[in-house]
């Protein structure tokens, strides 16, 4: 859809992110013809670049991650046209300010201006009151933050604060790239648009929900970054709640951002509270130990942040949550996430309730529908079917089974690449209301409080395998993970 000229300035755009992310998915948009030509994308950071060193980084980020033969030199030279760069220090009101300032003329004012704020969190606040002092924010500017809001509540609520002092609500964009994955948003499309499976879709024919994010990398390189979030924070409280607020709620009356993000509202607010005397029954922690995986032997986590390191951070959370509706009553929704799992995979998976009663000599296999949000993304329905090699009754579970790449057989956009495109059209559909962020900080609060004074409570589980052996007996009998994948 057809978008205005606008100014795109981002904050830390030496950094990783924007190497790796933002840059990639800006240029896909212009590629596809979505960017206007006279419209700037300006990089900023403490680092002296010429506009050209700039672009030299930015074409280099561009050969290594534009996949496929998206990348072509003719289409990356007039991308880069459009990139600029300015030495600020964004946190300090100081003499490089005149550098981003120079490239804002009078002729620029009423420009679509997105300020997108990829540095670390800690300097949100001091660069939203910088944009205000040095008169950057007009009418027509939004800023776009990243995770994490925070660390916990209090945290949350004072980058909230700071940033609202120069931007009301609706122009502030909070990212979860999870909501702009074409399979999360397609939760949206499955439930509402698809009667058969919205008038299953409660505790009457659902014996529980499995949300999963399981990685296969451990912490890489960001051992210190990650050292001071761990799962809960840096997967649970943003990511995966937020699908399973998609999973949960009830049909908003549009697809309005408010109408949709009200719903999302009352899901969090519907959680069941943890109790501190709760927290051992719901919440199962762990940390990855050396151990086999496809690569071959790999390190543990504390050998990973460095020699002689200690740290009780997690590696790996498993989580039972209710939502206490009409609709959803007592059925458990269980969340994992991990490092050095044995596959990397995000999915959702219904369970659905077991027939009352079998008139079959084989054992049944209750329905289960998985969304694969990634990768192979698709929809898998498992049902029984009569196995043709009897004469008897005998029955076989197999699947109805869409592979979306099949079935629609086009590119699946990053995430970012639709996210940045809707700061820029100002729909914030797909970002996080600041009361979002906020209940989900207030849920989860009381585990990481009874984590951090009991250091006792985290499990380890050998790289390679799918977490701590309590993971299991969260789920009680007669259920399992879903892990033959
Ligand atoms: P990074 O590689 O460490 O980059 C940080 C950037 O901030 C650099 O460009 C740095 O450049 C700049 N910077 C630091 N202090 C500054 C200041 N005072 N004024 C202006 N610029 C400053 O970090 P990153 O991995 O890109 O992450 C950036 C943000 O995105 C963080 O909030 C992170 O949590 C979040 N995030 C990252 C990822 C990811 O995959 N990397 C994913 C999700 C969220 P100079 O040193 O030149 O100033």
């Amino acid at each position: 859809s057809h978008v205005e000229t606008f100014d795109y300035v981002v904050f830390g755009a030496t950094g990783d992110l924007t190497m790796r992310k933002l840059l990639p998915a800006l240029y896909h948009r212009f590629r596809d013809g979505q960017i206007p030509a006279d419209s700037r994308i300006i990089g900023t950071a403490r680092s002296k670049l010429s506009h050209d060193e700039f672009r030299e980084r930015a074409e280099k980020a561009l050969g290594r991650f534009v996949k496929g033969d998206a990348l072509d030199a003719e289409t990356a030279r007039r991308f880069l046209g459009m990139v600029f760069y300015a030495s600020v220090n964004g946190a300090e009101a100081d003499s490089t300010w005149p550098n981003l300032l120079e490239l804002f003329g009078d002729d620029r004012q009423d420009k679509i201006r997105v300020f997108y704020l990829a540095t670390s969190p800690g300097l949100y606040g001091a660069i939203c009151q910088n944009l205000s002092d040095k008169g950057l924010v007009t009418d027509r500017s939004r800023v776009v933050l990243e995770k994490p809001i925070g660390h916990d509540l209090a945290s949350a609520r004072k980058v909230n604060d700071d940033v609202g002092k120069v931007f009301p609500e609706n122009r502030v964009f909070r990212i979860d790239h999870y909501l702009g994955k074409e399979t999360v948003q397609n939760l949206i499309a499955l439930r509402f648009a698809n009667p058969v499976f919205e008038r299953l879709w409660s505790a009457d024919a659902i014996d529980h929900v499995q949300i999963t994010a399981a990685e296969t990398v451990g912490v890489e390189g960001r051992g210190d970054y990650y050292d001071h979030s761990g799962a809960l924070r840096d997967m649970i409280q943003n990511h995966l709640l937020q699908v399973m607020c998609l999973v949960a709620m009830e049909p908003p009356g549009t697809l309005g951002a408010d109408d949709v993000r009200n719903e999302k509202l009352k899901v969090l607010r519907a959680l069941k509270p943890i109790r501190p005397a709760d927290v051992d029954h719901v919440a199962v922690r762990g940390q990855y130990g050396r151990g086999r995986t496809g690569d071959g032997i790999v390190p543990a986590y504390l050998e990973e942040l460095g020699e002689g390191r200690q740290s009780n951070t997690e590696t790996y959370v498993a989580l039972r949550a209710e939502v206490h509706t009409w609709r959803w009553g007592k059925v458990p929704f269980f969340l994992r996430s991990g490092k050095r799992l044995p596959a990397k995979v995000s999915e959702v998976v219904i369970q659905f309730r077991e027939t009352p009663w079998s008139i079959f000599p084989s054992q049944l296999q209750a329905n289960r529908l998985i969304l694969r949000l990634q990768p192979e993304e698709g929809i898998q329905l498992s049902i029984m079917n009569k196995d043709p090699a009897m004469d008897s009754m005998a029955l076989r579970p197999a699947n109805i089974d869409v592979a979306f790449e099949k079935a629609f057989s086009t590119r699946y956009p990053d995430a970012y690449e639709r996210l940045l495109m809707d700061t820029v059209r100002g729909d914030p559909v797909l970002f996080m209301r600041r009361d979002e962020v906020e209940a989900a900080w207030t849920w989860v609060e009381p585990i990481l409080d009874s984590w951090r004074e009991r250091p006792d409570t985290l499990r380890h589980y050998s790289a390679g395998t799918w977490g701590p052996d309590q993971a299991r007996h969260l789920l009680g009998s007669n259920r399992q993970w879903h892990e033959d994948m």
